[in-house]
């Protein structure tokens, strides 16, 4: 049994947890991980007690080490486990495999949402592991809750009917033109000790626990006051916001968006509702009904995070869509992998095919940007246009921005070959 440790924004004591089938392994990462201060370190030779170890009273693990390569539950069994029990730590894949497959496995935790720090290419060798461990100690730092437990259904719901909830908003440009087209509106939790909380945090919560439409309603509310406030000024045209599924079976939800937008005298058009399937829904005629209502009246609707497992062909066919948001996973590095350039192509064409238009998200560098510019997308949202902001950011980011296309951006970069 574990005993709750001390400090839990202190890394070197947080529960590290290494799992290898090999015990020689085990005591080598064992032994690095002390020289390195890291003291509370549990090894397991086999993925089921690992995971059982999840669901214990102890401090829960900030980070798992783990060997892809296992007798008995594999490394992909192991990552499912973890998204099953809620894991908020982080992981690092630790394996012999080659870059494509390990690529894939990146993929597939990141399309499960967990926070992975990389992969370590065993033999795992000391100053590799030390950055890597110098990444998990700076990501803690924001705030994204390394080692503790989700946050309890009742202390989300206080959060939200004391509107303790408020809007960060991203921008998003025209690729072609550079023009500042809309934000994307992503809740934040200003939580009176913790500070900033991420949604990945306690959307889960709130779609687990009937929670979802109080959160989707009260952000949806603000961001449409914020949109008129916008509009009046003439700075922001469309507004973006996130529903789960679980809103959309709300059969009242129609409504309650046209109700909304009517009362502060905004054009639908300039509400985009983006969708993504967080889990399997069984019955599809809930959420068909509500977002066709939405659609015949005039409201936006994207399929987000496109190419991921929430997203599919089938809602492609069966959903009135007309924006499709590729997945970052398939947007940044894609000048350089030529597995992810497919996909994104791919997905591109298909877009153009079914007259939509196309968002690439998770824009992180210049690279990124440039590549896009020669392949007709439509509009592009990431770091490197602009991050999350309060609303009162929005304005001095839009100066900056124009400052930048015309200064640097609109030109494209030459190649140095
Ligand atoms: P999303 O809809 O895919 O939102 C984009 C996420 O990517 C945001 O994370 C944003 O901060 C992050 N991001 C933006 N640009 C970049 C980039 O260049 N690189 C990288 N690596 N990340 C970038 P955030 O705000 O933590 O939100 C996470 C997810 O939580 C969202 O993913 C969305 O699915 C969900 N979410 C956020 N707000 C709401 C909401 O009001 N309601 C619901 N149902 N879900 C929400
Ligand atoms: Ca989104
Ligand atoms: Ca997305």
């Amino acid at each position: 049994m574990t005993l709750p440790g001390p400090a839990v924004n202190d890394h070197h004591s947080l529960p590290i947890l290494v799992v290898d089938d090999e015990p020689l392994i085990l005591t080598a990462m064992q032994r690095m991980l002390a020289r390195m201060g890291y003291s509370a370190v549990e090894t397991f030779e086999r993925g089921e007690p690992a995971l059982a170890r999840l669901e214990s009273d102890g401090v829960a693990p900030g980070l798992i080490l783990l060997d892809l390569n296992m007798p008995g539950l594999d490394g992909v069994e192991f990552i499912r486990g973890l998204v099953d029990r809620a894991f908020a730590g982080h992981l690092v894949i630790m394996s012999g495999e080659n870059e494509r497959v390990l690529h894939s496995v990146d993929q597939l935790v990141r399309a499960h949402g967990i926070a992975e720090l990389g992969h370590l290419v065993k033999p795992v060798r000391p100053e590799v592991l030390e950055v890597v461990l110098s990444n998990w100690v700076a990501k803690g730092r924001e705030n994204r809750r390394p080692g503790k437990a989700p946050y309890a259904p009742e202390v989300v719901r206080t959060a939200i009917e004391e509107g303790q909830l408020t809007n960060f908003y991203q921008p998003k440009v025209s690729v072609a033109t550079g023009e500042f087209v809309g934000v994307e509106a992503l809740v934040r939790w200003q939580h009176p000790a913790d500070g900033m909380v991420f949604p990945d945090q306690f959307i889960g919560v709130a779609e687990s626990n009937g929670l979802i439409d109080a959160l989707t309603r009260a952000v949806v509310k603000s961001a449409i006051s914020q949109t008129r406030s916008w509009n009046q000024d003439g700075i922001v045209r469309r507004m973006a916001v996130n529903v789960s599924m679980d809103n959309l079976a709300s059969l009242d939800f129609a409504e309650f968006v046209r109700s909304a937008t009517k009362a502060e005298n905004v054009h639908p058009p300039s509400i985009q509702l983006e969708v993504t399937e967080s889990r399997l829904m069984q019955d599809l005629r809930g959420p068909l009904e509500t977002l066709t209502r939405l659609r015949l009246h005039r409201f936006g609707l994207s399929i987000d995070d496109f190419g991921t497992g929430h997203s599919s062909l089938a809602q492609l066919r069966d959903i009135p869509f007309d924006e499709l948001k590729i997945d970052r996973s398939f947007v940044h590095g894609v000048a350089r992998n030529e597995t992810v350039r497919a996909i994104y192509s791919a997905s591109l064409s298909l877009a153009k095919q079914l007259h939509m238009q196309i968002v690439a998200e998770g824009v992180e560098d210049r690279e990124d940007w440039e590549f896009l510019r020669g392949t007709g997308c439509d509009y592009a949202q990431g770091y490197f246009i602009g991050r999350p902001m309060p609303a009162a950011g929005l304005p001095e980011w839009h100066e900056n921005w124009r400052a930048r296309w015309a200064d640097e951006l609109q030109t494209p970069m030459k190649t140095t070959e």
